[in-house]
Order: structure tokens, then sequence, then C-alpha cells
């Protein structure tokens, strides 16, 4: 269980704001700003580079951390900037050749599909995405029926930008495996949400970002790259952190993950998303899971009294985020209207989830996404905030 007062207590963010906009961006605890903070000081006072040597160390364990999380070997964890670098590293070193099919989900992220369709341009790939079954997930049958030798890539979404659905992504994993294609899991808002183990969800690759879940700073994320994989791919850019330059003619790519990753990095952003993880880990992803999954049905139940109000989540289980529309009230309005309350919401539209939304007849959503530090008080306040007409 968490200690909820305790979560409060050490998130400086909860005395100026309900945040309920954790699916963009978590609040940080002290520990997080603490530890970047001290590091732009020690860079300013003794010197970038001397402070990065200072830090060597605690930089390490930082991989260390987030193998725990994903539970894999510290040599598969690359850490990169955003969840999307990491995601397009690793999409854009799958050596694609023409007639290779992707399969992918309807709940996928905008800057995923605009690569799929990239793809397709340069290598003649066939994009084809999975239908969803009744319950709006991807249907695993349907997986299933679609698979053959040709499918060079298995690309999901564990859990979208605009929803609360978690597609059963270790039902996918063992269909991948079955088909022998590689399995790209876009873990961005799972991470720090629920419990991840890669061996279980059985993903060649995931990606996820720091500032969402994980409540690390801007500019964080990850990359988990399969050491059986590494072969199957060729890193778009290598650098000389990625690779060694060993005559005139050669150069040897690092072992691992890191080979994704390149010289330049904000030092104060990844000690921070390290005692983020450390954080996440201390409390436990089930201990969080479990209080964001309460939260968000209690929110659910609330907004489903509201008159007007239709949540919008799909899928058998369910997630801290929570979305709905408010019946002839723009989003936006209702966002703005809690921003005057000092709480935080935000909107999804359209076009970073074009294929569900437009299936389902969206243009927008309301996006009120709850963390372990929420309380029901703010739940209550944000179904006191909403416009009534
Ligand atoms: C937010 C989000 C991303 C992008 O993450 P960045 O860190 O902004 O690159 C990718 N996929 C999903 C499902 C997301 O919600």
């Amino acid at each position: 269980m968490i200690d909820v007062e305790r979560a409060r207590a050490l998130t400086p963010g909860v005395r100026k704001v309900a945040h309920l906009n954790n699916a963009g961006s978590a609040l940080p605890s002290s520990a997080v700003l603490e530890t970047t903070i001290d590091h732009l000081r020690l860079e300013a006072e003794i010197g970038g580079y001397e402070a990065a040597a200072d830090a060597a160390d605690r930089l390490d364990a930082v991989y260390t951390s987030a193998a725990r999380l994903l539970n894999c070997a510290p040599g598969e964890i690359a850490i990169l900037d955003s969840a999307t670098r990491a995601w397009d590293l690793a999409f854009y070193s799958i050596r694609f050749e023409q007639g290779d099919r992707i399969l992918t989900s309807k709940a996928e992220y905008a800057s995923n599909f605009i690569a799929y369709l990239q793809a397709a341009q340069r290598f003649g790939v066939h994009v084809e995405v999975v239908p969803n079954d009744g319950l709006g997930q991807i249907s695993v049958d349907a997986l299933r029926d679609l698979v053959d030798e040709r499918v060079r890539l298995i690309s999901l979404t564990h859990i979208p930008t605009n929803g609360g659905l978690v597609n059963p992504a270790a039902e996918v994993g063992k269909v991948a495996k079955e088909a022998g294609a590689l399995f790209l899991l876009d873990a961005c808002q799972s991470v720090g949400q629920l419990p991840i183990d890669v061996g279980q969800l059985g993903c060649d690759l995931l990606s996820t970002t720091g500032r969402k879940y994980l409540r690390a700073p801007r500019g964080t994320g990850l990359l988990y790259v399969r050491n059986g994989v590494l072969d199957q791919l060729e890193p778009a850019f290598l650098d000389l952190r990625a690779a060694r330059w060993l005559s005139r003619e050669r150069y040897e790519v690092q072992p691992g993950a890191r080979r994704f990753e390149s010289w330049e990095y904000g030092v104060a952003a990844r000690l921070g998303l390290g005692a983020a993880i450390d954080e996440a880990l201390g409390w436990g992803l089930e201990s969080i899971r479990d209080r964001v999954y309460t939260l968000a049905a209690r929110l659910r139940e609330q907004l489903e009294a509201v008159p007007g109000c239709r949540v919008r989540d799909q899928g058998a289980e369910r997630c801290g985020i929570v979305t709905f529309t408010l019946d002839g009230v723009p989003a936006d309005e209702i966002k703005a209207g809690l921003a005057a309350r000092s709480i935080n919401v935000s909107v999804s539209r359209a076009p970073s989830t074009l294929l569900d939304m437009t299936e389902r007849g969206l243009v927008e959503v309301v996006r009120a996404s709850v963390h372990y530090y929420n309380t029901t008080d703010e739940l209550a306040e944000l179904c006191r905030g909403l416009p009534t007409r």
C-alpha cells in the first residue's frame, strides 16, 4: 500500500496544483528535483566534464536501476532523451526489405504511424492494422490469423496516449515469438505505472519516457534492446560513443544497447531519471498500479454520474488514464475552467491517435490521468469543476 501522505510530503508540486496530467508529465519528487539541481550546480562550480567524472558511479547505477525496472540486463538499456527518440532508434535500425509486413494496432501513436508510412515509401513494406476485439483492444485472434513469414515487425502501443486501454502485450508477444517477428513495444505510458517485465511481455524492443509515470525530469527516455536481436539491427546513427574508431578502415560498435546512444546528453536529467526510477522501485510497481487503478476507477464512476459526461476508455484492463467528453462543451473550455481552479488536465486530439479517434467518431477528449500521489478529494474537485449546462 502507498502511504499517500508521505508521497505527497515528498512531492512539492501537490501544494500548488491538483495534477491530473500525469500522462503528460508527472510531478517530480523532491529527491528527483534535488538530484537534478545539485548536479547542475556542480557543473557550474567545477566544470561539466569534471562533474560528470565525479558522478561516474551514480551514472552507471542508472543502468542498473533501469534494468531492475524492466527486468533485463543493464547492457540491454540505452538511456536517451525521449520515448520517441528511443522508439525511432529501434525502428530505424530494422533492415526492412521490399514486401516485408509491419503489423500494428488501432491505438498507434502518430509519430509511430508516420514512421511506418515512411518505411512503406522507402522500402515498400506493407503496413497493416490489426482490428480490435469487442473490448476495443488489439484482437490477438485476428493478429494470429494475420501473421506469416513475411511479418518482419509487430509494433504495438501498450497504453495509448488517449485513453485507459491496456493492450494485451504479453499475448501479442507470444504470437510474435511463434511467428519469428520482431516485437517492438511502445511502453511510454505503462513504465512507472505498472510492473513491466520484458521477458514476460516477450518484447525484443521497448521504448519509454522519463517524464510521464516515472516522474523523471523532461528530456529523458529509455530503450530496451534484447541482446538476442542486436544482430538483426543496424543503428541508423553511429558516433564516437556508439562505436569505436579503430583504424583508417575500421570501426567497432559498442556491445549491447549503448550503441544506440550518443556522446552528449543531459547529465543532470539522467541522474534525476535514476532517482525517479529508484523511487518507483522503492514504492513498488504493484503498489503504484493498485493505487493508480483504484483512483482511476473511482474517477470514472464519478464522471459517469455527471449529466452529459461520457467516459471514453476502452479495454478489459483500464489504467490511470481517464478520458471523457461532456456533451456540447469543447474540451478546451473544460481544461481552461479546471485550470482556473488549479486542476491540471490535458486534451487529446484526433491527430495524435488518428485511427482510433476516427473509428470512434471522436475529435477530442479530455484526459485526466491520475498518479499514486493524487487524492480522492482532487478527483471530487475535478468533478465539481466541470461546467454545467
Ligand atoms: C507520450 C507518448 C509518446 C512520446 O513520448 P516522448 O517522450 O514525448 O517522445 C509515445 N507514445 C505514446 C503512447 C505516448 O503517450
